[in-house]
């Protein structure tokens, strides 16, 4: 009743492959293709339990209960690797209900004659037992109804597969599962034609499920390691096409292969554009041309008022006439942001480096500034000279008039002496009433002539206060020059000393400190 062989070997072989591996495709995502090929792989786990159930039995009896159960993986082995093919390269994962009814007409009746055979025998006329080397096989003699199941089965094979062959041929650019949806079937369908023919060396013991085993593996290597269902095309295309980025594809002659919605709405561009032209008849953005034809990597155009950061990398990097894809990216608020910190930042420094009450240079900016100039004075032995003015009795002024008056002559004072430099001197006010110009590449005689000038502007300007009486003040003015300098310090006492004479000396007057000049 029962034998146990070595020709039990590839059925269980079988079994292990298709078994584990529609266990480990069961947790796999939901992709296109995915539940055809779970199915496929339950129905060819089932042709190998049938397979290896008849390679354990040695009566005709128990080998008729065995075949009609086996006819439901064999009837839906073909169905399944079919819708395989079809959903994968249409990219649904379920599929298509009334293709999947029409295609599973015969196969249906080819599972009901297989049950009822015994009743008509339209599917096989006789069954014989065969030995081979202690092994007790089983031959059939078919009916009209297997020949057409077969013929049926091989057809749907083929459509299939020339299907999944022509979707991955032009979607793949190495041709791993190109080979393997090509090879799979094959090796099935190979030994399926050997235990079939007349010539089959082992009559009585069918190695189609062996075949399974084979193509399995291929599958698994080929297909499913190189993540063809879990990255497939169309979870792909479905990503590029909902990306918030621009993506475009540029083969490298220059024409547009390809270009996701955003890409085409950042470029103006309507969805029915055509494509292989070259990118300038799309665009006439410079940079943009210019980074196609160019090595560089990066680049940010501006398109209608918005910013984008413009990436470029090759598909295949070693090769230089690999098509490329462009990134956009909307960088605008990233821009803005900046430009708005950067202004920012701006005022913050102006703040810093201004005074308040007259709009002039504060004390540091006064100092920076000179000591500018004194390395320059050091480098090119040039002349240098320094104003230091401070408003006489202003006290006075606060007192008679109030201190809002006395903002105003301050103020004023600035306006003169504004009014009163060249553009390259530098005005500051450097404490309450104390006022400093700085006047590069000037002489004592030209220090001299702007400090007089500055002194009787100051003298003749006039506010008036809160009932209309004119209000003026004047200035002392402490003047030093040097064409060589060690120390700043040193400089700024020279002219503070000549400030104080101008004030000793009755005021509203311009001193000289003589200290300084080596001339
Ligand atoms: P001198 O001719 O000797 O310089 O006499 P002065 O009164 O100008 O000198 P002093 O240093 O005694 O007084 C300076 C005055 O300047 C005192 C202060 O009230 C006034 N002052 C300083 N800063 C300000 C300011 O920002 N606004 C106003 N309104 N007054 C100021
Ligand atoms: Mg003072
Ligand atoms: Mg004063």
């Amino acid at each position: 009743m029962y034998q146990l062989t070595y020709w039990s070997i590839p059925a269980s072989v079988a079994l292990f492959v298709c078994f584990i591996t529609y266990l480990q495709l069961r947790n796999s995502a939901t992709v296109a293709g995915g539940e055809a090929l779970r199915a496929l792989l339950a129905s060819t786990t089932l042709w190998s339990v049938t397979q290896l159930a008849s390679t354990l039995v040695t009566t005709t009896e128990l080998q008729n209960l065995i075949t009609p159960i086996a006819y439901l993986g064999i009837a839906s082995v073909p169905v399944t690797w079919f819708m395989f093919c079809l959903t994968y390269s249409l990219g649904n994962d379920k599929p298509p209900p009334i293709l999947l009814l029409g295609i599973s007409i015969i196969p249906v009746v080819t599972v009901v004659l297989a049950f009822t055979n015994q009743y008509h025998g339209a599917f096989w006329t006789g069954v014989e037992l065969t030995q081979l080397q202690g092994y007790v096989g089983i031959e059939y003699t078919y009916g009209l109804w297997w020949t057409i199941n077969a013929a049926y089965s091989y057809a749907l094979i083929l459509v299939g597969t020339s299907i999944i062959a022509f979707t991955l041929a032009q979607t793949h650019s190495h041709g791993g599962p190109l080979f393997a949806v090509i090879a799979a079937p094959g090796v099935v369908i190979a030994l399926n034609v050997v235990y079939l023919s007349p010539q089959n060396p082992l009559p009585g013991l069918d190695l189609t499920t062996a075949g399974f085993a084979i193509a399995t593996l291929i599958l698994n290597n080929w297909v499913l390691q190189h993540g063809m269902l879990t990255t497939n095309k169309v979870v792909r295309q479905q990503v590029v096409e909902q990306l918030r980025e621009g993506v475009m594809v540029v083969s490298y002659q220059g024409l547009v292969l390809d270009a996701n919605p955003m890409a085409l709405k950042i470029l103006n561009l309507t969805d029915d554009v055509t494509f292989n032209q070259p990118l300038d008849t799309l665009t006439d953005h410079v940079s943009l041309l210019e980074l196609v034809t160019s090595h560089r990597r990066n680049t940010e155009v501006g398109i209608s008022g918005r910013a984008y950061e413009v990436t470029v990398s090759k598909f295949d990097e070693d090769n230089e006439d690999s098509d490329s894809i462009l990134v956009f990216r909307d960088v605008t608020e990233r821009r803005r942001a900046e430009h708005a910190l950067q202004k920012a930042k701006h005022s913050l420094q102006k703040a810093a480096e201004t005074d308040s009450l007259t709009g002039l240079n504060n004390r540091r900016v006064f100092m920076r500034r000179l000591s500018e100039e004194a390395e320059r004075v050091r480098r090119h032995g040039s002349q240098l000279s320094v104003l230091l003015f401070d408003l006489d009795h202003f006290k006075k002024v606060n007192d008679s008039y109030g201190h809002d008056v006395g903002d105003r002559v301050l103020q004023k004072v600035a306006e003169v002496s504004q009014q009163v430099k060249r553009i390259t001197d530098v005005v500051a006010r450097t404490g309450g009433e104390e006022f400093a110009l700085l006047l590069p590449e000037t002489d004592k005689e030209g220090a001299l002539h702007l400090a007089d000038r500055l002194r009787s502007a100051i003298a003749s300007a006039t506010v008036q206060d809160n009932l209309g009486v004119p209000v003026q003040v004047t200035s002392s003015v402490g003047v030093a020059t040097v064409n060589k300098i060690d120390n700043i310090e040193d400089f700024l006492r020279d002219a503070d000393v000549a400030l104080y004479r101008a004030k000793d000396g009755g005021r509203n007057m311009v001193c000289f400190a003589d200290a300084g000049l080596s001339i």
